[in-house]
Formats: C-alpha cells, structure tokens, sequence
C-alpha cells in the first residue's frame, strides 16, 4: 500500500534499507536513552508569542493540546544560571563564569584598545547594527531568552495525536509550502510534487523535502501515538483517561500511493533525507559536541551525558554513507544569494511556527523546527568560522537550546523511522 518500491533516497547515496539498519540497531536505543537525561529533558520555550502573519484563527479546545510548564522547583540548579567557579588554564586566579560561558571568551585587548576610543553612542549604535546583522544571519527567528519563555519538561508533553486538524492546520501547511518553499515560476500547482522537484536546483529541492520530512515525521507520530478508542464503538476524543498506540488505517490513509496520489511514498523517503541531513550535521559538530559539558548541576549525571553523548557520535562518525554538504551553495555569487534567500525563507518557517493553534503541536513544531535551523547553521556556517587565535572571524558557538533541539529532533526522525518499520510490519 505505501511500501517503498524504489528503495533510493532522492539526492543521497544510501538506499532505505541501509539507514533502516544503521538507525534502528545503532543510533535509535543510544538516543532513547540519552534523551531521558534533564540535559535533553528541558527545553525553553516561549509559546505566548503573537502570530505575526494573521489574526489567531484557532486556539485547541482539547486537553490533548495542553503543554504543563515546569516548576521552579523542577528544573535543575544548572539550568537556571546559577554560578560555578572555574580555573582557567592561561589564568591562575579562580574566575567565576555562568554555565553558557567558557574561559576562552577573555578580553581582548585590541577591542579593549577600541572600546576606549569609541564614544558610548557609536559603541551602542554599533552593537545595534551588529545585531541586525546577526539576525540576518541567521536560520531561526527564536527568542527564547525573553522573559516569557519557560522550561518544559519533554518527558512529560510527548508528541502524539492531538486532534489539531482542519483549517488552522491546513493554513499552516499551506503557508509553508505555498508561500515559503522554492517553487518554479509560473506554476499554479497547490503543493509541490515529484513532476515540479525535477525542474528545481539542489538547494531548492532540499529546502523542499527537508520539510516535507519533517512533515512527514510529524504525522507519523501522530498515527503511531493516536488516541485509541475506549470502547469498540469508535473514537472517543474526550476519553478521560486518554490511551494512546499506533492507528495503521491512519497511517494508511495518510501515506499510501491510491491515497495520496501516488506522493506518499515520496514523502516517506523525504523523511529518510531529512533525518541523513541532520544525521550529517551531528557528525560534523562532533568535535565541538565533544569538548561540551552538558552541565547541570549534577556532576554525575553530567559526566554520564558527556560518556553517553560521545558514544553516540562515535557510532554516527562510522556511518559510511553521509549526506555531502559540501555539493550544495559552492557556486559563487549566484549562490551566495540564494544562500541569503534559503535562510530568509526558513527563518520566515520559524516565525510561522507561533501561528500554530494547538500547544503541544506548537512545542514540538518549534523544537523541531530549531533543530533543523541548527542543523543547517552546522552544515553551511560552520566553516566560515574560525577558531581562536584568528580574531577577525568569529568562533564558532551553539546556545544551549540549540543542542537541546538539534539531538530532540534527531531523537524524533530517528523514533520515526523505527515506527515505520513496526507499521510496515504490521501491514504484512
Ligand atoms: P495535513 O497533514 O494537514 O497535510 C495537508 C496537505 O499537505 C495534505 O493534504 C497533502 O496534500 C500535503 N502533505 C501531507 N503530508 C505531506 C508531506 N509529508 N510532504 C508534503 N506534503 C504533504 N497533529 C497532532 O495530532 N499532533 C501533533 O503533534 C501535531 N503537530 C503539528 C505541528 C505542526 C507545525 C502543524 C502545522 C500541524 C501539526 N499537527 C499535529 C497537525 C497534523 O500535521 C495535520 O495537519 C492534521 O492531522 C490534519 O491532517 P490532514 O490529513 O488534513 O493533512
């Protein structure tokens, strides 16, 4: 029904099978489990921010969409900033430096120098420019340092079926697809197919199926975590109690060939080619992943996260097969704009995100869409940093909320591609 006949990837070199193996033996038990450590466990997220786009056409009325945000008292000691000393290796006095800040980010003295001949207002204006310039830099437009943002514990607000459907769903897909995906000119087609994908360059094609990936992923999780039927006699969406397993008629109806005309399987490969993308990404950060403390506050747990985290990269650094960034944006100028234009169109994807009208869906579509954002800042920014002593560029850095999203959303492509095998089992 939506076996996938053609085994390839599109644009990749491995075929299905291959990552079927590698992730469902290798990489999916290893980030099972790390993602229970609090390291992973609590993201900061604001959900209160307005939809820029249009008025909030929909709020979920379902309990199902409810996010609990953490207590005080639940968040670990760490994570909130709290100081710790730490010797710096060039300085023998102790210094202290909050979790975020390492002892390399000392002064330096040829901006000190200019910090002195510089007037407070040019000082300020220039920061304001730099931030401006920053922000266009960037794949993600979220702002989790602002005062509304609060710590959710992941564990407890899984992804699953929400019952959030319909138009408010529908406008936010649309918007994506219609409005911020690259699409040829002159095409009055609604979504974008396998027919249109031909006529389209790499990058634009990659922007494309690493959305429909995620696309993919999301609806998956959502049939394998559906709310079951309390009774034989159908659906029951106020069920008290709410249990949840895998819907195959829903999976079926979503993705199968006669369903979906003939798209659903290419939309299950896509999620193969997202989850290659970021697989990729992990690996090349592997050695700034490394020196990471994944601090918070718990030395022990903190050295287990630090074994646990580097055993993982090691079995993804042996993957034989791994996405070549290095083919996409390398033409020059042409590219260079288009480059500007990839990130406009996925920072535009981020902001679309404080549209969605169900909590929950809103929660893990904005971790989710972070951690693509940080994946694609690994693979095409990474290079053009350089590491210290080169003053004039600079170094190369991942907030906390950026790790915390980018292992979070391989955690889910990854659970995706184990709960497509069990329906493809299932279906047999
Ligand atoms: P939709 O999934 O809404 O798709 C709309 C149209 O897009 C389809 O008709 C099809 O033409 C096309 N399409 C479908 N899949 C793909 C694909 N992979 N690639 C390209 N095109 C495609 N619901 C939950 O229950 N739980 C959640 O956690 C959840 N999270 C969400 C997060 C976000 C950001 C959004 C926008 C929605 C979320 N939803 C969630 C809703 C869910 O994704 C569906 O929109 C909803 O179930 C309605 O499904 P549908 O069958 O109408 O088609």
């Amino acid at each position: 029904f939506c076996e996938l006949q053609e085994r390839t990837i599109d644009d990749c070199t491995c075929n299905v099978d291959t990552v079927d193996h590698f992730n469902n033996v290798k990489v999916y038990p290893r980030l099972r489990s790390l993602l229970t450590k609090n390291y992973f466990r609590f993201y900061k997220v604001n959900l209160k921010h307005m939809c820029p786009f249009w008025a909030d056409d929909s709020k979920c009325a379902m309990k199902y969409c409810h996010v609990e945000a953490c207590h005080e008292s639940d968040i670990p000691p760490g994570l909130k900033g709290v100081l710790r000393t730490k010797t710096c290796a060039s300085d023998a006095s102790s210094t202290k430096y909050t979790s975020s800040e390492s002892c390399d980010d000392d002064h330096n003295p040829e901006l000190g120098f200019l910090n002195t001949t510089i007037s407070a207002k040019a000082e300020e204006d220039f920061a304001l420019w730099q931030a401006h310039d920053d922000a266009q830099d960037q794949f993600c437009d979220i702002n989790e340092n602002d005062n509304k943002a609060e710590y959710v514990d992941l564990l407890l607000n899984p992804e699953r079926y929400t019952g959030y459907k319909g138009k408010s769903a529908h406008r936010i897909w649309n918007s994506i697809y219609k409005e911020n995906c690259f699409r040829p000119e002159n095409t009055y087609r609604a979504y974008i197919d396998s027919e249109l994908l031909k006529g389209m360059c790499l990058e634009k094609r990659a922007f494309y199926r690493a959305i429909s990936g995620l696309h993919t992923s999301i609806n998956i999780h959502l049939c394998a975590k559906y709310l079951k039927t309390q009774s034989a006699g159908g659906l029951s969406l106020t069920s008290p109690k709410g249990e949840w397993g895998p819907n195959i008629d829903e999976f079926i109806r979503r993705f199968s060939i006669s369903r979906t005309n003939g798209e659903g399987p290419n939309w299950l490969r896509n999620l193969y080619f997202l989850y290659l993308l970021e697989l990729r990404a992990l690996d090349k950060a592997s050695q700034y992943l490394q020196k990471e403390e994944f601090y918070t506050g718990d030395e022990a747990q903190d050295w287990d996260t630090q074994l646990a985290v580097q055993d993982l990269l090691s079995v993804i650094n042996n993957f034989p097969d791994h996405f070549n960034e290095s083919v996409m944006f390398n033409g020059g100028q042409e590219t260079k704009k288009l480059k500007r234009e990839f990130k406009e169109h996925f920072r535009n994807i981020t902001r679309i995100m404080d549209c969605v009208g169900c909590d929950k869906c809103k929660l893990w579509g904005k971790l989710q869409i972070q951690g693509l954002g940080t994946a694609l800042k690994i693979l095409f920014d990474y290079d053009n940093y350089m590491p210290k002593p080169k003053q004039y560029k600079k170094e190369f850095k991942l907030e906390r909320n950026e790790i915390v999203s980018l292992i979070n959303s391989i955690g889910r492509l990854s659970t995706s591609i184990y709960e497509l095998d069990e329906f493809r089992q299932m279906s047999r």
